[in-house]
């Protein structure tokens, strides 16, 4: 197996995969560059690191006056709240329990910074739309590697109507000359 990922596409798609979110043969990919490439190994260790250290404190028991139904209820809700996934209302929740209570309000500002330290590498590309980009490298790399098992459609239409033709043709010529 060839290597095909750039030390910047590995960087664009390492977060998604320290989250575990590629597809096999991708991260396979991202594998085999980690294995020849110190550098994006480096970055990967950190992040990893860093993820860990990050579970940690999500599964922390906490012996603390604020630690409270309502703070498990907000533990519970708090990544789909980081991923915009909360209706309005339960969104409001959210925001009112990270301000009166300092555990929410610490668990909030550590996911933010968790997750910005995660999506830095795609500040590099600045031009493209984040997500876009790392879904564009995916695909791309997809293509590739199934472009061998598809014909093109095009081809097929082309044959056919030639064979049409062809045969108007022949139709035609024996139907006036014999
Ligand atoms: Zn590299």
């Amino acid at each position: 197996m060839q290597n095909r990922l750039t030390c910047n596409q590995v960087s664009a798609l390492l977060n998604f995969y320290v989250e575990d979110k590629l597809s096999k043969k991708l991260s396979a990919y991202i594998e085999q560059h980690l294995q020849s490439c110190p550098e994006c190994m480096e970055k990967y260790i950190k992040m990893k690191s860093m993820l860990n250290k990050f579970m940690d404190i999500q599964n922390q028991e906490i012996e603390n006056p604020y630690a409270t139904k309502q703070y498990e209820n907000f533990k519970t809700n708090l990544s789909a709240y980081i991923d915009n996934e909360l209706n309005d209302l339960d969104n409001i929740k959210i925001k009112k329990i990270a301000i009166s209570n300092p555990l929410a309000r610490q668990d909030l500002e550590n996911i933010y910074s968790f997750k910005k330290f995660l999506h830095s590498s795609f500040e590099k590309t600045k031009n493209e739309m984040k997500h876009d980009y790392s879904k564009s490298i995916i695909s791309q790399i997809q293509h590739e590697t199934t472009d061998y098992k598809r014909q093109d459609p095009f081809h097929k239409i082309i044959t056919t109507f030639f064979l049409l033709i062809t045969f108007l043709v022949t139709g035609l010529i024996i139907i006036l000359y014999f």
